[in-house]
């Protein structure tokens, strides 16, 4: 659509930049203009429609860069994919994605499914359904009973590795996700904290990926899977726990200033029941699990958000609440909001696509009732949320934590 939309104020991206009395003029998909409102109505003139927001922000939307479509937030997501037809699993990818876009969420990044997300990601691109944009990584890398193999991605040795990152480049992937360590999800598997590939075997995924012109994303809980997926050249860390055992922690200081000169981003992927994990984990290992974040920040690892919804609890329609984490832990809400926006994008390979207000980019908006740079919390006061060009009716139940 063609409009002039207005706001109090003006959150264009990177942090540090704020406008008040803004607006964004979008024609047809895309931004075409940023500015003070003065400017930009004088410009326009009666042309075009004028949407006002007294009293809010307006950003760029969201972009959640870790979940699961695939997995319904039950108690057993694994099962409930595993028992679905074709039918039950399309509907429900589309109806979570659609969940995360009423919160303001514009893009998310899938890191492991099936194909079938491929079909909604092209529906909602051709916008023949709603939905935020969708960037999908097909069946994770996974070793034979490993992590996540139910989903189909299984190798052995480095030809095996090579033929399925070939295979999901043809059949649609848009970036490549490598379960380097073991996960809590499958029974039977690796520990979290034992890998499952060499670094050798690493490279041949990121080698073989960028032959396809394919990002990679590795999934690594355990200190040693972390330094094999950095040496290796991957481009985002997931979870990133440093875990050396059952109870036991390894932060090498080595592996983090290497993450931080390459650009290789820390994605937490923690849900909006952050807090209740953190009690759970005791008084011993909570802060030592969550302390990890402060440290690489102040190592210079660059961060991304993501919230791993999908899995049990972890709904799609709260990202706000597991942003609330960066927040308590003492990050800046102008930083907290780049996690989700304009770092997110350059992690994805979008910096020229969205994650900013910029002329050019996409038209993916965000207007939130006040002010996120003084109480983070306005994040759950949806008030427009705008994907390409197409207004979305907000949710008015953004659930709290
Ligand atoms: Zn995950």
């Amino acid at each position: 659509m063609d409009a002039l939309i207005c706001a109090e104020w003006l959150l264009p991206g990177p942090s540090g930049q704020r406008l008040t009395d803004g607006a964004v003029l979008v024609e047809g998909d895309r931004i075409s203009a940023v500015g003070l409102r003065a400017v930009l109505q004088a410009r326009t003139g009666d042309q075009i429609p004028v949407l006002e927001y007294p009293g809010s922000t307006l950003m760029p939307g969201l972009i959640n860069s870790h979940v699961h479509l695939c997995f319904d937030t039950s108690a057993d997501p694994v099962r409930a994919f595993r028992d679905s037809s074709p039918e039950q699993l399309l509907s429900g990818v589309a109806d979570r994605a659609a969940q995360a876009l009423r919160v303001g969420v514009t893009t998310v990044r899938d890191l492991g499914g099936s194909d079938l997300v491929f079909q909604i990601r092209d529906e909602i691109a051709a916008r023949t359904r709603p939905g935020p944009r969708i960037v999908a990584s097909g069946p994770p890398l996974t070793v034979a009973g490993g992590h996540c193999w139910f989903f189909g991605g299984v190798v052995g040795d480095d030809s095996s590795i090579r033929a399925m990152v070939r295979r999901h480049a043809s059949a649609g992937a848009d970036l490549i996700k490598v379960m380097a360590s073991g996960g809590h999800m499958t029974r039977g598997g690796a520990e979290m904290w034992q890998s499952q590939f060499t670094t050798d075997q690493l490279r041949a995924v990121v080698a073989e990926a960028a032959q396809a012109g394919l990002r990679v994303a590795a999934h690594a809980h355990g200190a040693e899977a972390i330094t094999a997926a950095v040496d290796a050249g991957v481009h985002t860390i997931e979870h990133c726990s440093w875990m050396a055992g059952a109870g036991e922690y390894d932060r090498r200081e080595d592996t983090a200033r290497k993450m931080a000169a390459a650009g290789i981003f820390a994605c937490a992927a923690l849900s909006q029941n952050w807090r209740a994990l953190y009690d759970r984990l005791g008084p011993i290992r909570g802060p030592k699990t969550f302390g990890r974040l402060k440290w690489m920040d102040a190592l210079g690892v660059p961060f991304i958000a993501g919230t791993d919804a999908g899995l049990p609890g972890s709904v799609f329609d709260n990202f706000a609440g597991a942003l609330a984490l960066y927040s308590w832990l003492g990050f800046a809400n102008d930083r907290i909001i780049e996690f989700a926006t304009v770092n997110a994008a350059a992690a994805l390979g979008l910096g020229a696509v969205t994650g900013r207000l910029a002329p050019g980019l996409a038209a993916d908006l965000l207007v939130v009732g006040g002010d996120p740079l003084t109480t983070l919390d306005a994040l759950h006061n949806v008030r427009m949320v705008m994907a390409g060009g197409t207004l979305h009716p907000p949710s008015s139940a953004a659930p709290r934590i």
